[in-house]
């Protein structure tokens, strides 16, 4: 059958450009744009024509509205659509472009530090501190005391060393940059020593081999995957060695017969042969993780005390602040990283740093920290408050809507973001089997809300887990999933 007799059915671009919706669309995006959309939306819809398998189209399926061409060829109803109907589409089009890419969402996976979800969420006090400092000018680098230039480091140095008990410290894009940074400014040209067990990669691009190459440093491998002892550090020392670098193996564990070097051996001998002694702690623990109900995780004040000359670390981990890679220790190194050419293609803009210095500023006081700082406030909330948050919200749909399957369940948490990988963090999740559609249609009609919804499948099942659904979130939460619930229309774009 001659497909394009079907196509010369669609309207004409100037027919629709009369269509009343249409020149009200004009006068909101401009008659460009609104071309453009209209445009598009035809050519969508020939796509779609073009491919339809529609041979296959019965005259019984085609149904009683179907049009008969007069050529013995039935056009199935509702493959051309009316011009109010295409000005519909384009409109709703348009609506979605305007939108920024790069939007909240709602992170319904349980997973607290997701990557792909941007980790670590910043709480209120933490976004003030950014509102105020992006708000007009700022004093990023003017001393307001003195009346003359000042650094940008001050804004938030001293709050670090005053948490971490580090003599300095300084901070750059990511931990990435920070480790890339350290091994530059310390270590280029010469040996840099790392045990076979803690050549990790992270993210798929950090990985120490080639971060290592990268700042020109030469990598020295010692012990073995599984088993590295002091010695065989000691072994590996020559006069060109640059430094002795530790790597927390953050995401994964290597269980069996292991052994590894502790820090304050590893100190002993770096004071032993004036070597500087690195540790790249992957995410920035300030406070015992024991106390959330998980396994100890090595907190940065211990890893300074056991003697580490420089420690580094991310800001949007475990720490729960912004993207950025702090770097803390002796103030020798630290200056020598300042003054690093790298150090100005690395710096922190002033957003960053206002985040960072208010995220610190929490940790001043312990509790403070537990309460403003998401990641701590979620790792913290018990599973009989998130069950009854479930409650609430499996009730508020079935209000709306009786026909899904909805109950509250036990599930679990994650981490994420390559952190503490085995642990297993018990929480409760509103689980909805959808009556109608599948779930992997129903949880991409979630993600195509205003505020999307993102939440894992399993077993044709949409699990909503409650630990990384806030308390401030849950009312638009509630009224979002549950409005999704009731409506099952689906936009139905190409
Ligand atoms: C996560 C991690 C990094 C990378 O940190 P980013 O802030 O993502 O650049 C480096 N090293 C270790 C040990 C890590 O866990």
């Amino acid at each position: 059958m001659d497909k394009n007799l079907i196509l010369r059915k669609l309207p004409r671009v100037d027919d629709l450009l009369k269509e009343e919706g249409v020149r009200e669309l004009c006068m909101i995006y401009g008659k460009k744009e609104v071309l453009r959309a209209v445009r598009e939306e035809l050519d969508c819809l020939r796509r779609k024509i073009l491919s339809e398998p529609w041979s296959n189209v019965s005259r019984d399926e085609a149904g009683e509205t179907a049009e008969y061409d007069g050529m013995k060829n039935l056009i199935p109803s509702g493959l051309i659509p009316s011009a109010e109907k295409i000005a519909e589409q384009a409109a709703l089009r348009l609506e979605e472009e305007s939108q920024l890419s790069l939007r909240r969402v709602f992170n319904a996976t349980g997973i607290i530090l997701h990557t792909n979800l941007g980790r670590a969420p910043l709480g209120k006090r933490q976004m003030a501190a950014v509102l105020d400092a992006m708000s007009g000018y700022s004093n990023l680098e003017y001393n307001l005391s003195e009346g003359k230039r000042g650094k940008r480091q001050e804004h938030y140095a001293k709050l670090i060393s005053r948490v971490t008990g580090a003599e300095a410290a300084v901070a750059v894009n990511n931990n990435a940059a920070a480790v890339t940074l350290i091994l530059s400014a310390l270590a280029r040209g010469k040996e840099v020593i790392v045990s076979r067990g803690e050549l990790i990669e992270i993210g798929g691009r950090f990985r120490i081999p080639e971060v290592m190459e990268q700042s020109g440093a030469v990598l020295k491998e010692t012990g073995c995957t599984n088993r590295t002892r002091i010695r065989d550090y000691e072994k590996a020392v020559t006069e060109n060695t640059g430094a002795l670098l530790k790597v927390h193996t953050s995401n994964y564990k290597i269980l069996g017969f292991t052994e590894e070097v502790s820090v304050e051996e590893l100190a002993a001998l770096g004071k032993k042969y004036h070597i500087p002694v690195i540790v790249d702690l992957g995410s920035g623990v300030l406070t015992d993780l024991e106390k959330f109900g998980l396994s100890h995780e090595p907190t940065v004040q211990e890893i300074l005390q056991k003697g580490a000359d420089i420690v580094c670390f991310s800001g949007d981990k475990l720490l729960g602040g912004p993207q950025a890679g702090i770097i803390a220790g002796k103030q020798s190194y630290i200056k020598e990283m300042e003054e690093h050419p790298l150090m100005r293609a690395f710096r922190l803009d002033k957003c960053t740093i206002a985040a960072l210095a208010a995220t610190f500023r929490e940790y001043l006081n312990e509790e403070e920290a537990c309460e403003n700082i998401p990641v701590l406030k979620m790792l913290s909330r018990s599973t009989d408050e998130l069950w009854a948050q479930a409650q609430e919200t499996a009730w508020e749909i079935s209000s709306r809507n009786q026909e899904n399957t909805v109950t509250v369940e036990k599930s679990i948490s994650m981490l994420g973001g390559g952190s503490m990988p085995l642990e297993e963090i018990p929480s409760c999740a509103v689980v909805i089997e959808p009556k109608g559609e599948n779930a992997e249609e129903f949880a991409r009609r979630l993600a195509e809300l205003p505020v999307p919804i993102i939440a894992h499948i399993k077993n044709n099942r949409v699990i909503l887990d409650m630990r990384t659904i806030s308390e401030e979130e849950l009312n638009d939460f509630k009224s979002y999933l549950a409005g999704a619930c009731e409506n099952r229309t689906h936009p139905g774009r190409c």
